[in-house]
């Protein structure tokens, strides 16, 4: 595919309408229906045969084929390989896998290319799960990981050992949202010739829309659908998508790890998705509208949101960016957990919850220094993480408006 002709939110908005839609002209309805399978049936023995080797190639141990055919449903139907191509299209990939939960993403894709003995590097802001995965399971299979700096940029070429095999960033970091040099880390990954190191992003955070990482040089890009793609609070899902010469592998772990994603699930995934670039454009301008309130606040320490002006990771986020999600957070001068306790309690519009990148408002307290081993939190704990939704910013402001007057309140 010609990569110049997707890096254009235009070109975008017009993709999120239409691609991934080839199955659907038999019934002529607008959207690919859901087809619920486990059993595929085939004519006879001879229809079983091809079909296996269109799965798995003439022998059972070639990985090089994928092919999408109906086989079982583990291995997905039209519905979900509308939204994998749909995906694939936005992210400038080769082809796409999706996942039981964003979370299924993240850990198909580092089983994908670790082994016992293995070494990997992950970003200290990190999404809280993906660092309790390394921890907790890899390091018990023999794998160990060093979490890095985000700010490191091209020096991370001085953390790579000879067991190094993966690289795995997320830009803007979770709850901080540190932008990370994405295309100088690739460059250092890449130069290093001795040997391959796979690169893998979590982009959930900007959503395909607004950041394609395989642009940047990065091989895999992981996204937790949950969010922005499915839109509404109601569907788990996950999606990797990948250059070609890391595909196969991704494929066939995620076969075998049997972490494949349900009908009504993709299908609820691919109806968030045709609305995408609106919500998107409207998260991002009341995010920006709520992040400079919040700026001018005498209460407020900091404000970690790269769109701001003054946000340390503003210049390379409008280098690398099209745009922005709704995600931000703040630290409080001189705050206690029971007054903060007080301000979340109270609220009209923001409601207290895990998850984002629905339609509605989210506000929880942060704790960054409780996820962090590589580098310290400077800030004041507890801090707040709101999901800017798409309601009218003015709500939004009195809002938190009166949630700094309980939060003074002794
Ligand atoms: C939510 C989230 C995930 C996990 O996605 P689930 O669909 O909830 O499993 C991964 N990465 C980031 C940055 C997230 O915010």
């Amino acid at each position: 595919m010609n990569s110049s002709k997707v890096n254009k939110p235009s070109r975008d908005s017009t993709k999120v309408v239409h691609s991934g839609k080839e199955d659907v002209s038999i019934h002529r309805t607008v959207n690919t229906p859901v087809y619920r399978a486990s059993t595929i049936l085939f004519k006879d023995t001879d229809e079983v045969e091809k079909a296996f080797e269109d799965a798995y190639g003439k022998s059972s141990d070639s990985p090089g084929v994928f092919k999408k055919v109906p086989f079982y449903g583990r291995k997905g139907n039209p519905t979900s390989w509308s939204l994998e191509r749909a995906l694939t299209e936005l992210e400038n990939g080769y082809d796409t896998v999706l996942t039981s939960s964003g979370l299924a993403a993240v850990t198909t894709s580092l089983f994908s290319f670790l082994k016992k003995g293995d070494h990997l590097l992950v970003t200290d802001t990190v999404y809280e799960p993906t660092r309790h995965f390394c921890d907790k399971v890899l390091r018990k299979y023999g794998i160990e990981t060093t979490y890095y700096d985000p700010l490191i940029g091209e020096k991370i070429s001085e953390l790579i050992r000879s067991s190094t095999k993966v690289v795995f960033m997320e830009s803007p970091g979770s709850h901080t949202f540190e932008i990370q040099d994405v295309p100088g880390i690739c460059k250092a990954i890449k130069s290093n010739k001795n040997q391959e190191i796979v690169t893998m992003i979590d982009n959930t955070w900007a959503s395909p829309l607004y950041y394609k990482p395989l642009m940047h040089g990065v091989d895999l890009s992981i996204g937790s659908c949950t969010k922005y793609v499915v839109g509404h609070s109601d569907v788990m899902l996950g999606s990797i998508t990948s250059v070609e010469k890391h595909f196969p592998k991704l494929w066939h772990t995620r076969q075998l790890l049997g972490v494949s994603a349900s009908p009504d699930d993709v299908y609820l995934a691919t109806r968030g998705l045709r609305t995408l670039s609106v919500r998107m454009q409207k998260h991002q301008e009341n995010a920006l509208i709520i992040a400079e309130w919040l700026s001018s606040r005498e209460e407020i320490e900091k404000v970690f949101y790269p769109p701001l002006k003054d946000d340390p990771g503003n210049k390379i986020w409008k280098r690398d960016f099209l745009g922005a999600g709704g995600l931000m957070s703040f630290a409080l001068k001189n705050v206690k957990e029971n007054a903060v306790n007080r301000m979340i309690n109270g609220m009209k519009y923001f409601s207290l919850g895990f998850s984002w990148g629905g339609y509605e408002s989210l506000i929880c307290a942060s704790y960054p220094s409780k996820s962090r081993t590589a580098t310290n939190w400077k800030f004041n704990e507890p801090g707040i993480r709101i999901h800017v939704g798409l309601e009218d910013p003015e709500d939004l402001i009195n809002d938190l408006e009166a949630g700094f007057k309980r939060l003074h309140k002794s």
